[in-house]
């Protein structure tokens, strides 16, 4: 049983990492200068300690309680693993420290709230300014027109280094709907780079998940967050 999910989730990498070359061939970039983020959601530590051992650069979690299980039973393999869901303050000290890059950090109060944490424990916490692209209500993330303030106060904040962006656009109805906002969050990549200097840089852009990371990398993303093209489809999500 585990040896044939074994063989499922390899086939599936296998095929994800195919359609990324062939994005990064079209866009004229490097293989391998993108990183596949598994993102692990719902699935069990078992499930998870498979996945470490395939072509896969690091997983992402969104809820600090699977990040915090998933961590105890050693199940990410020594893979780097990235916070990719929407953090509320109170549980910011389980998951700086834990996760090398907190990708979610959309808000100055979140932002000044993980560099109190960092400092308390003596660390350095690298994160990812989030940036709602579309606009939503329902989604956090920046404003882009507040993301130059935002960068202006983690330049004050140097117990955080930030790293770069990440999005997640809206729900796509029809295949390519996502491209133009990836295309404005390159150009935002562009524009943030400009701020770059001591503490802040712009390394990462993350976008692009299991229905358009093909078009993220066309329009410039270096990291993909992927979990249904790899595990498959995930149980309805539960009342948290
Ligand atoms: C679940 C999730 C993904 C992956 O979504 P799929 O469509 O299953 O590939 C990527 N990013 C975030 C923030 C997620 O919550």
């Amino acid at each position: 049983m585990t040896e044939e999910k074994r063989k499922l989730l390899e086939e599936n990498v296998a095929r994800v990492r195919l359609s990324m070359a062939e994005a990064l061939r079209a866009a004229g970039c490097a293989e391998g200068s993108v990183l596949l983020c598994a993102a692990s959601k719902t699935q069990d530590a078992a499930t998870v300690r498979l996945a470490a051992g395939l072509d896969i650069d690091l997983f992402g979690e969104n809820r600090v309680q699977e990040l915090c299980e998933k961590s105890a039973a050693a199940a990410y393999g020594g893979k780097p693993l990235h916070f990719i869901g929407h953090l509320q303050t109170n549980k910011v000290k389980l998951v700086v420290g834990k996760a090398q890059l907190i990708e979610s950090v959309g808000s100055e109060k979140l932002l000044r709230c993980v560099a109190a944490q960092a400092e308390k424990c003596s660390l350095f916490q690298d994160l990812l300014i989030e940036v709602n692209i579309g606009g939503e209500e329902s989604k956090s993330g920046t404003a882009p027109a507040q993301l130059p303030a935002l960068l202006e106060t983690a330049h004050g904040l140097p117990s955080v280094r930030v790293r770069g962006l990440m999005a997640i656009p809206p729900a796509a109805a029809v295949p390519g709907a996502s491209r133009p906002y990836f295309a404005r969050m390159y150009a935002l990549f562009e524009a943030a780079a400009r701020q770059a200097g001591g503490n802040v840089s712009m390394e990462y852009l993350s976008m692009g998940m299991s229905g358009d990371f093909a078009d993220a990398i066309l329009e410039g993303a270096n990291i993909v967050r992927v979990g249904t093209a790899i595990f498959g489809p995930r149980p309805p999500v539960t009342a948290k």
